[in-house]
């Protein structure tokens, strides 16, 4: 039986997601994200609200929305570079069409809800999931709860600027990011970033994936930018240590999936401590990539009660 939902909205589509009261996965559903208009966009998102309570059989099902951008928590209106959403104030648009309110939630500070709630982080008093896919954000749940925000932008690590000595000791130039600065942690570290470190010292472009493959036979180029890769990473991890310092930070996104990668970045966080200080636990997310979709759905029930 169907108790919540949740819907994971992306760049190329958006996917509806059923839960049961074990919050095990239904039923889903993936459509075409529509981005040339935010009225085309909300009718693609509306059409899986809809979707989702005829499969539940109730006009009420509790749903929450994990959002890839921010949403300002003073005048609820949205920041997000790959869906047209930005300067919108979706809840108050979902309401005036649904005649009822939709939990909306940063999709990393969800996988940090989901996880600190039955995942990886659970038992942890302070939990930071941090995605590392096609770009890099990340989220926070301390005590199970997400904490309070100002402006929304707690936490989004990939446009933290990467250390300076980081860049100088590889040679790597500042390069430029999608926000409009330069040098942002995004850049070199998000899953994305493998295969620009890797055109930039070979000349040749391939993806995470392939160059993965490659430094597990043995290549001299492919295992230096691996190596380069994960320290960049790791580099992230301490300035989340230096910020927030976690019990632990659950890992995320495509390139989380890597073989062997928890275990690596322990290592590369262990070289970077400051004095004997320990560190925190780095963990996979428990629940793969619907965790944000989990964390949004026990959201809305939890708003729902
Ligand atoms: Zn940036």
């Amino acid at each position: 039986m169907i108790i919540c939902g949740a819907i994971d909205l992306g760049g190329t589509k958006i996917e509806a997601r059923a839960f049961d009261g074990a919050m095990a996965t239904v039923t889903t559903r993936r459509t075409a994200t529509p981005v040339d208009t935010f009225d085309a966009f909300i009718a693609g998102l509306s059409a899986q609200i809809e979707w989702l309570c005829e499969q539940a059989g109730d006009p009420d099902l509790p749903i929450g929305i994990a959002v890839p951008g921010v949403i300002d928590p003073k005048t609820q209106l949205a920041f997000a570079s790959n869906i047209p959403v930005t300067g919108h104030d979706i809840g108050a648009t979902l309401k005036a069409c649904f005649g009822r309110t939709f939990p909306l939630g940063n999709d990393c500070m969800a996988l940090a809800f989901s996880e600190a709630h039955g995942g990886a982080g659970a038992g942890f008093d302070s939990v930071v999931g941090l995605i590392i896919g096609t770009g890099v954000g990340a989220g926070l749940c301390i005590n199970g709860e997400i904490p309070p925000r100002s402006s929304g932008l707690a936490v989004e690590v990939g446009h933290l600027g990467m250390p300076a000595h980081a860049l100088a000791a590889a040679g790597l130039p500042l390069w430029p990011c999608g926000c409009g600065k330069t040098g942002c942690m995004e850049r070199y570290m998000a899953g994305s970033a493998l295969g620009r470190l890797y055109e930039w010292k070979t000349g040749t472009h391939m993806d995470g994936p392939q160059i993965y493959a490659k430094a597990q036979t043995g290549d001299a180029d492919a295992s230096e930018v691996l190596t380069l890769w994960q320290g960049l990473v790791a580099e992230c991890l301490l300035a989340l240590q230096l910020l927030i310092d976690p019990a632990c930070i659950v890992l995320g996104g495509g390139a989380s999936m890597m073989p062997g990668l928890v275990k690596r970045l322990s290592e590369e966080l262990r070289d970077r401590q400051l004095g004997q200080s320990g560190q925190p636990e780095i963990l996979l997310a428990q629940h793969g990539d619907s965790s944000g979709a989990r964390g949004m759905a026990l959201l809305a029930m939890r708003d729902a009660k």
